[in-house]
C-alpha cells in the first residue's frame, strides 16, 4: 500500500504513520517527496486491507494499493527517477551519463593500474575489475580474490576513481564491501536471493546485473529483495539475454531501457561487452544505450586484450576506448545528459 501524506502533514503525522504501519506487521519506507512525502508500507500481501485504516489517521490523504508486483521498485512508490550516489560527487541516474569501465578481472598491479589510468583519462567515472569471477567452467581462471580488491584499492588510491567490484557468494559480502564502492550482483547471481537479501542490510550502492533469462519482472523483483531489506541504492543493468542467436554471445535488450524506464524509477546501466562478446561491437551498443535512455555504461577495457585471462575478446584497448568516448559524448549529449571532462 502506498500512504500518500498530505501536503502539509508534519513529523510527529509521519511517525504515527509509520508506528502503525509497523503495528499492523508491515515495514514503512518513507519516500521524501518535494511537496509531500509517501510512505511505502510492504510485506505480506495476503491481509494488506488492513492497512486502510491508516486513512483515518492525522495527516494522511489517501492510501492506495500498489498494483505491480515489485512495490518499492515501482514508479507508483516514487514517480521521480532515483539518483543513486557512488560516492559524493558522482550520481547514476541524474543529469550526467557515467561510464564505468576496466578489466574483466584483476590480473596484477600493472594491468589494474594501467587500465585505471587510461580510462581515467579517456573520462571513466569508476573503475570495473573483478577479484571474485564467477566462471562458466570451474577450470578456468577463477579470480585474484583478496589481493585483487587490494589492488582495486591501489588502483582507487592512485586514480581517484571509486570501484565496481562483484560479490559472488553471500560468505564474501563482508569483505568484499571493506574495499568496494559499488557491490556488483552478476547475471548468474540475479535470483541468489540470499546474496540479494545481504545486500540489501548494506549502505552502499548495488550494481545489480540482469539474468540471462530473467524476464523484466523477475529482474524488478530481485532489486526489490535488497530495497525491502532497506538499501535504496540500487542500479539495474542489462548484459544480454540468451535467445537461439549465435553471432554475438547474448542478445542485447536494448529495449530493456525504455521499458525499465516506464516501471520503475531506478537507474538502468548498459553492459555492451558481456552483451555483444566482440570488442568491434561495443561502440555501437554503448551508442544506442545513450540514445535509448540508458543512465550509463559499464564497459570491459584491458591493456592487452590478447593477454587477458577472461573475455580478452571482448575488451577494448585503451586507445579504442578513447576514441569511443568522444563519439560517446555526442551521443549522450543528444539524449539530453552530460559526460564528465
Ligand atoms: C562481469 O561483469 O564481470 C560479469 C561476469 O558479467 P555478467 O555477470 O553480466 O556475466
Ligand atoms: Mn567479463
Amino acid at each position: 500500500m502506498i500512504i500518500v501524506m498530505e501536503k502539509g502533514a508534519d513529523k510527529t503525522d509521519l511517525d504515527a504513520v509509520e508506528q502503525k504501519i509497523v503495528e499492523l506487521g508491515y515495514q514503512p519506507h518513507v519516500i521524501y517527496g518535494e511537496t509531500r512525502n509517501v510512505v511505502g508500507a510492504v510485506g505480506e500481501e495476503r491481509g494488506k486491507e488492513k492497512l486502510q485504516i491508516l486513512q483515518s489517521m492525522r495527516g494522511v490523504e489517501n492510501v492506495v494499493p500498489i498494483l505491480k508486483p515489485y512495490k518499492l521498485a515501482s514508479l507508483e512508490v516514487q514517480p521521480e527517477p532515483s539518483a543513486v550516489e557512488i560516492v559524493p560527487g558522482l550520481a547514476v541516474g541524474g543529469k550526467e551519463f557515467v561510464v564505468v569501465a576496466g578489466p574483466c578481472a584483476v590480473e596484477g598491479r600493472e594491468q589494474i593500474c594501467e587500465t585505471a589510468e587510461a580510462v581515467k583519462k579517456s573520462g571513466a567515472r569508476a573503475l570495473r575489475g573483478g577479484a571474485y569471477k564467477p566462471r562458466t567452467s570451474p577450470y578456468s581462471f577463477q579470480g585474484m580474490e583478496e589481493d585483487g580488491l587490494k589492488l582495486l584499492a591501489e588502483a582507487r588510491d592512485l586514480t581517484g576513481l571509486p570501484i565496481v567490484t562483484e560479490v559472488v557468494n553471500p560468505r564474501d559480502v563482508e569483505l568484499v564491501a571493506k574495499y568496494a564502492d559499488v557491490m556488483q550482483v552478476g547475471a548468474r547471481n540475479t535470483q541468489n536471493f540470499a546474496l540479494l537479501k545481504m545486500l540489501g542490510q548494506l549502505d552502499k550502492p548495488i550494481l545489480l546485473k540482469r539474468g540471462m533469462s530473467t524476464t523484466i519482472q523477475e529482474f524488478l523483483m530481485s532489486a526489490e529483495y535488497v530495497l525491502s531489506e532497506g538499501n535504496r541504492r540500487v542500479i539495474l543493468c542489462e548484459r544480454g539475454i540468451r535467445t537461439f542467436e549465435t553471432a554475438t554471445r547474448n542478445t542485447l535488450d536494448i529495449s530493456a531501457v525504455p521499458v525499465l524506464k516506464q516501471q520503475t524509477h531506478l537507474p538502468v546501466m548498459i553492459d555492451p561487452s558481456h552483451a555483444t562478446g566482440h570488442a568491434s561491437l561495443i561502440a555501437p551498443m554503448s551508442y544506442a544505450a545513450a540514445a535509448a535512455g540508458a543512465d550509463g555504461i559499464i564497459v570491459e577495457v584491458h591493456p592487452h586484450p590478447e593477454k587477458a585471462a577472461s573475455d580478452g575478446p571482448q575488451s577494448l584497448r585503451p586507445e579504442a576506448f578513447d576514441s569511443m568516448m568522444m563519439q560517446l559524448r555526442k551521443f549522450a549529449e543528444v539524449a539530453g545528459r552530460i559526460m564528465a571532462e
